[in-house]
């Protein structure tokens, strides 16, 4: 897990620089959070997930809780087709876990206001961006993406968490979940 991390944070950093360039035309500014409020696709790979899961559990009460129940509320309300505001959004509209958050989130700029619309990317950005992920799913090759909700619920199962940890890959004790979730398999997802 060591050395996936390490490299999760060089395809990060890989990426940051392959879209610098890009990068200077975004009119993203800290505390536009657009892309953190009626949260869609923010999907993250089991490797992101526990590092995520990490954190949570060094957070101190209330906070841990609060966290706890806005990702099962967020989970609820995916799970209803209904969008709803990241469960690390913070009231002044920064991210709790800015430093580690998610490829999707890193992803994610705009060269225009959103203003309630979906950020406007350079295609060349985008592509680079869809092959980051499949390196990530690809490092992450006993993992699984989906809906930050729906892998951090997973990973919250012990049972499931330790398998993942233990370098162990059987989705069929996922199954149900996985079926009705969208969940997926990131070694099988075409390369
Ligand atoms: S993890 Fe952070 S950056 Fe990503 S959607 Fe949530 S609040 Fe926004």
């Amino acid at each position: 897990m060591k050395r996936k991390r390490k490299k999760l944070k060089e395809l990060y950093s890989q990426y940051e620089k392959d879209v610098a360039e890009f990068k200077k035309s975004a009119v993203c500014v800290k505390g536009c959070a657009d892309c953190c409020i009626d949260v869609g696709n923010i999907d993250i790979t089991t490797l992101e997930g526990i590092i995520i899961h990490d954190r949570v559990a060094t957070f101190e009460e209330p906070l841990k809780s609060e966290i706890k129940a806005m990702l099962a509320k967020n989970k609820m309300e995916r799970e209803n087709g209904r969008l709803s505001r990241c469960a690390f959004l913070k009231a002044d509209k920064t991210c709790i876990i800015y430093d580690i958050r998610p490829f999707s989130c890193r992803r994610l700029y705009s060269v225009k206001k959103c203003d309630g619309a979906s950020p406007t990317i350079h295609r060349q950005a985008l592509n680079l961006a869809n092959q980051t992920v499949k390196k990530i799913q690809q490092l992450d090759f006993n993992g699984y993406s989906g809906h930050i909700s729906y892998i951090l619920y997973l990973l919250d199962r012990e049972e499931f968490r330790k398998l993942y940890l233990r370098g162990k890959f059987k989705p069929q004790k996922i199954a149900d979940f996985g079926q009705s979730h969208g969940i997926l398999i990131n070694r099988s997802v075409p390369r």
